[in-house]
């Protein structure tokens, strides 16, 4: 069975890499990140856990809807009842933080971190087309085909690095995906928030588009924290300020809620990718090329955690 290389330990990476396994193929999975998840991203801060990617996510498709059961069966997941955009649906949330998921889906697997790959190459494998993928560590990897499912520009930047072929792929399609920044702040605090229960908190105004009480949403249970999430206007606009001003201008702008007597220290994280703007209509994009190549992720479909899901199960489903 043909050996696979799946680029990006997100739920798109590790959900194919997952399925793919379960067929019989051989697949490592490759991420230049310390830990597994990508953007369902959990940070311990003293005693206290904060989701500061994804905060929770909602069900539509039935192949979703079977996976999140078994993360409820497993207790994976839960249910944190705050109300959203999509308020006919339950959201869930990983048990112990949003990170819980992806490792729950990495679980023998042959995940490699802390390899960014910087270029593919087409070789040749004992007669039969291939891929070479090159890590900026100098390490190299070898597969029959190759799966990405990074961000859509950073999956562009990639394939124009490795000088294929412009026949090779749709780069137009690429590069119409489109995503909105997110600057997070994570603090830790002596006490409780003034958020009501469930303890989510979106004003109507100000750069703060969304704050979640970590303590009340159950996964912080021994020191209180919360997470700041900026609009994108606010995230784009000061993409690259000092991020411990940055921080300060959004915990302020959430004292109300956040009394800032009670935060006892904060960090900021800058995600250039966060929710989608513009997707890709199919799950995925295939490459013209004789050894398969398959780039997926959250850029394609209904996006978010859900589509990024259905994405790599369609990208198992094309290679099986
Ligand atoms: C702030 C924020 C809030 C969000 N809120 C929600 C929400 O409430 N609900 C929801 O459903 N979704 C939300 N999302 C979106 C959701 O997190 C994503 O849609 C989903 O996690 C994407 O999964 P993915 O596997 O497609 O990509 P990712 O999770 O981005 O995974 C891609 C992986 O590729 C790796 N990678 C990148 N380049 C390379 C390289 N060159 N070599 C090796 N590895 C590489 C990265 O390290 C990463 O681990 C949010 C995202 C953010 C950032």
């Amino acid at each position: 069975m043909p050996s696979i290389l799946s680029i990006g330990a997100g739920i798109a990476g590790l959900t194919a890499a997952r399925k793919l396994m379960q067929k019989g193929h051989t697949v490592t999975v490759l991420d230049k990140g310390r830990g597994v998840g990508g953007r369902m991203a959990t940070r311990r801060i003293e005693q206290s856990r904060a989701d500061h990617g994804a905060q929770y996510f909602t069900a539509h498709n039935p192949e979703f809807s079977a996976f999140v059961e078994e993360l409820l069966l497993n207790s994976i997941a839960g249910i944190w009842p705050v109300s959203g955009p999509d308020d006919d649906r339950l959201p869930y949330i990983g048990r112990d933080g949003m990170s819980t998921i992806p490792k729950y889906l990495a679980q023998g697997l042959n995940v490699v971190t802390g390899e960014r790959v910087v270029q593919l190459e087409k070789i040749d494998r004992a007669g039969t087309p291939g891929w070479r993928a090159i890590a900026d560590t100098g390490h190299t990897f070898e597969a029959d085909q190759v799966l990405l499912t990074m961000p859509a520009p950073q999956a562009l930047t990639l394939l124009q690095d490795s000088n294929l072929d412009p026949t090779d792929i749709d780069l137009n399609a690429l590069q119409a995906i489109t995503y909105t920044p997110c600057i997070a702040v994570m603090a830790v605090l002596s006490g409780p928030t003034n958020i009501q229960k469930p303890g989510a908190y979106w004003p109507e105004q100000g750069p703060v588009a969304w704050v979640a009480d970590n303590y009340q949403k159950g996964i912080s249970p021994n020191q209180p924290s919360v997470t700041i999430q900026a609009g994108g206007a606010f995230s784009l606009a000061h993409f690259d300020d000092d991020l411990t001003t940055v921080g300060q201008t959004l915990l302020q702008a959430v004292a109300s809620v956040v009394p800032p007597d009670r935060v006892v220290s904060f960090q900021v994280h800058r995600w250039r990718y966060s929710l989608t703007e513009t997707r890709h209509p199919e799950p995925f994009l295939r490459a013209h090329t004789d050894a398969p190549l398959l780039v997926g992720g959250d850029g394609f479909g209904p996006g978010n955690v859900e589509g990024a899901y259905l994405s790599g199960l369609a990208m198992a489903e094309a290679l099986g």
